[in-house]
């Protein structure tokens, strides 16, 4: 997540795992409804329905906006995997619509051509990103660069060494950039064969030297290195080879790292978090449902209700007379 100074968030990949991440920050759903996706790896996009979907419950009014990349084919695109992640939650969408407030249901998509060279995809508000080709696996993966009031920011999401980021990155302040565990971690601890292990840590991804390559021609104000199992025994494999190519110093990122970077200064600490934490309040106050949307039972399930007629009447009647409302049960 990049927050900029004038209260603009964006998110960069929302991967499985993060929605939860994201929740612990404790932010108002309706800040967190612009979302970059740089490829369609699941651990790069697999909490976007948990957000999508869930980020509605906890408050969100606003739409979702969805940036993502074409691919060689249309079904390799952004827009073929968010129109069928709608798809397999209709019933979960049917079973919302005329009982809560489901204005933040609607997605805007906003596919982009995965070959464009620093080329805009979003201008608002001062703000400009602008993405790149990555390699990784298929077609179709990029880089981004958010560029505001004078700082740049860029996130290769995955990738394989490559020209436009050592091209397009050039003055970035902050530049997070994959880096992979090494081969001979992927042996030792994921049971990888050598071959493998060789093809995945340096074809696909980026391996620790070449991560230092890719930095010591870059030369950001910051490096950051993610994408890899941060753990208490794995820096010790990692740092040497960023060493044997890059001598300045690298932040090896893990859950809730935060920068705060100005022209004169960047400091790294660590968010105070509250993985127990209710959602916030939320900034733009609910509207009522439109009950004559929501889809009516059948008469099988509704014949199978206990209708406690005294309970449900007197809750109503409790709730209506204090909040001055007029609701009326459907049972
Ligand atoms: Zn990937
Ligand atoms: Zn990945």
């Amino acid at each position: 997540m990049v927050e900029l100074g004038n209260g603009d968030k964006f998110l960069f990949d929302i991967g499985t795992g993060s929605a939860e991440r994201l929740s612990a920050l404790n932010i108002p759903y309706d800040y967190l409804d612009k979302i970059f996706l740089g490829h369609l790896h699941s651990d790069h996009f697999g909490d976007l329905d948990a957000l999508w979907v869930g980020g509605v419950i906890a408050g969100r009014t606003k739409p979702l906006r969805v940036w993502g990349p074409s691919g060689q084919e249309p079904k390799y695109g952004t827009k073929y995997a968010l129109e069928r992640m709608q798809e397999y939650l209709t019933w979960d969408v049917a079973g919302r619509i005329g009982q809560t407030d489901t204005r933040g249901l609607a997605i805007e998509i906003h596919e982009f051509d995965y070959k464009g060279e620093n080329k805009v995809v979003y201008e608002e508000n001062g703000v400009t990103i602008r993405t790149f080709p990555a390699i990784h696996a298929i077609d179709g993966p990029v880089s981004f660069a958010l560029e505001w009031n004078g700082l740049k920011f860029v996130y290769s999401s995955d990738t394989y060494p490559n020209k436009w980021m050592d091209k397009y990155a050039k003055g970035a302040d902050i530049l997070i950039h994959e880096c992979l565990y090494t081969p001979e971690g992927w042996v030792k601890f994921m049971g990888f064969t050598p071959e493998a292990a060789l093809q995945v840590g340096t074809q696909i991804h980026t391996s620790p030297q070449q991560f230092g390559k890719v930095m010591s021609r870059i030369k950001p104000r910051r490096a950051i290195a993610y994408h890899f199992f941060n753990d208490f025994n794995t820096i010790a494999d990692i740092a040497p080879g960023i060493k044997k190519t890059y001598d300045d110093p690298v932040d090896f990122a893990v859950d809730y790292m935060v920068w705060n970077v100005t022209k004169d200064d960047i400091r790294v600490r660590m968010a105070s978090v509250n993985e127990e934490a209710w959602p916030p309040a939320r900034p733009n106050s609910s509207i009522p449902p439109d009950r004559s949307t929501a889809i009516p039972n059948s008469k099988f399930i509704v014949d199978g209700g206990l209708h406690f007629q005294d309970i449900i009447d007197e809750m109503y009647n409790d709730i209506n007379t204090r909040y001055g409302t007029s609701a009326k049960p459907a049972y």
